[in-house]
């Protein structure tokens, strides 16, 4: 890990975490197990007691799982990582292992669906208080700190809006009020290539990795990244014995092949969507475009400061009503109507009856989710050819 720090990104993403293997196989083999032999029920006991290291059970840990979580670490530049079944896993997993009844969450007003559903919904259920605010204003955020408050949640770039909240200066008014506050930071829309919560002082980063970090579309995963104490805690508590939410040793090795690309993928998909982005700002049909890349949205100046380039997510609004949106996109003929997101297809979703529908039509308004909205995930595709599928519906609405 040490040396590994002085390598490029590039080179960590496919290098990092390599494990051994007996035929000495360039691509690590798949260790698809439940269960590791003991070579006696004393070395058993041992390895339960925490004695003497060693695999288990892969609900514990599993060597394809160890490879893909060694890669995380590296990349986010954690100490240490934790695979999960899904971003909703490793987000449950890491407020599982943070909070008990009579804490208090501070979260984000906009955040994906069923983050906003599992607190909203599920760890209010167990007397844990969740307050939502905008975090544009860190001075929103002070105000609302107080003794109770175990962890402050956040998106940056949020879904599906994309607005961008200042990590460091949020990081630093949790910290300031009580060091113990874990700020917990949902990475998925940007990806560790083009921003690094943990470097700017959040302590726990989530991931949905079945978007950019696995990023062809045929994965459901999720990892936490932290510190080595977390880590273990969220491992043999939050995943162990709340959630049981284990990633598959075949799932970590698509991931691992899919990390080899992370970083040429990113440049794509960030340069695609500034192509397309701009195309949009300037089509008569749309009303608003939200893309950290263009320089009139709120949030440009932060995300210039902590991302290495604005990403591959937007969101758009039409001129034209719900009913005339929903038939010009029907029409669509390379683009994927679909939810998800970081895919080598253009994907486009409506986020209000689709990702956000966990959220009441007051819920919607808060978090700022206009009816009209209408998210993109660009894809690897040539961007002229996007923009010629957007073009030929968007001019029939004007
Ligand atoms: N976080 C964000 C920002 C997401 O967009 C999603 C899913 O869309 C998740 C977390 C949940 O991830 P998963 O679907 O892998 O459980």
């Amino acid at each position: 890990m040490n040396t590994e720090k002085n390598l490029g990104f590039a080179t960590r993403q496919i290098h990092a975490g390599k494990i051994a293997n007996a035929a000495g196989a360039l691509c690590a083999p798949i260790y698809q197990t439940s269960t590791f032999a003991f070579e006696t029920v004393e070395q058993g006991g041992a390895r339960f007691a925490g004695q003497e290291e060693g695999y288990i059970y892969s609900r514990l840990g599993n060597p394809s799982m160890a490879q893909v979580e060694l890669k995380l670490a590296a990349l986010e530049n954690g100490e240490a990582a934790l695979a999960t079944a899904s971003g909703m896993g490793a987000i449950s997993s890491a407020l599982w292992s943070s909070v008990e009844a009579g804490d208090e969450i501070l979260a984000s007003d906009t955040l994906y669906g069923c983050t906003f559903a599992l607190l909203n919904h599920g760890m209010t259920k167990f007397g844990v208080d969740v307050k939502f605010i905008d975090m544009v204003d860190v001075e929103n955020l002070k105000k609302c700190l107080s003794p109770k408050t175990k962890v402050v949640y956040f998106e940056t770039p949020c879904n599906p809006t994309l607005k961008v909240l200042d990590i460091q200066a949020l990081a630093n008014a949790a910290h300031a009020y009580n060091p113990e506050i874990r700020v917990i930071v949902d990475n998925t829309f940007a990806s560790p290539y083009l921003q690094r919560p943990l470097e700017l002082g959040a302590d726990v980063v989530v991931h949905s990795a079945t978007k950019y970090i696995n990023g062809h579309g045929d994965v459901i995963a999720g990892f936490v990244i932290s510190t080595k104490e977390f880590i273990d805690k969220c491992r043999m508590f939050g995943l162990k014995d709340m959630t049981g939410a284990v990633m598959s040793p075949f799932n970590a090795f698509l991931i691992a092949r899919g990390l080899k690309t992370l970083d040429i993928r990113m440049e794509r998909h960030c340069a695609n969507a500034h192509k397309i982005a701009e195309f949009l700002h300037d089509h008569p049909a749309v009303a608003k475009v939200y893309y950290p890349g263009l320089e009139d949205f709120e949030g440009y100046e932060v995300a210039k400061k902590q991302m290495k380039d604005f990403g591959g997510m937007m969101s758009i609004e039409l001129k034209a009503d719900r009913a005339a949106t929903a038939a010009a996109l029907n029409k669509l003929q390379l683009c994927t109507i679909a939810v998800s997101l970081g895919d080598a297809e253009t994907l486009v979703e409506h986020p209000a009856s689709m990702t956000h529908s966990t959220y009441t039509a007051d819920e919607l308004k808060m978090a700022g989710i206009s009816e009209g909205l209408v998210r993109i995930s660009v894809g690897l595709e040539d961007p002229e050819d996007v923009i010629a599928d957007f073009k030929s519906v968007l001019d029939t609405l004007v």
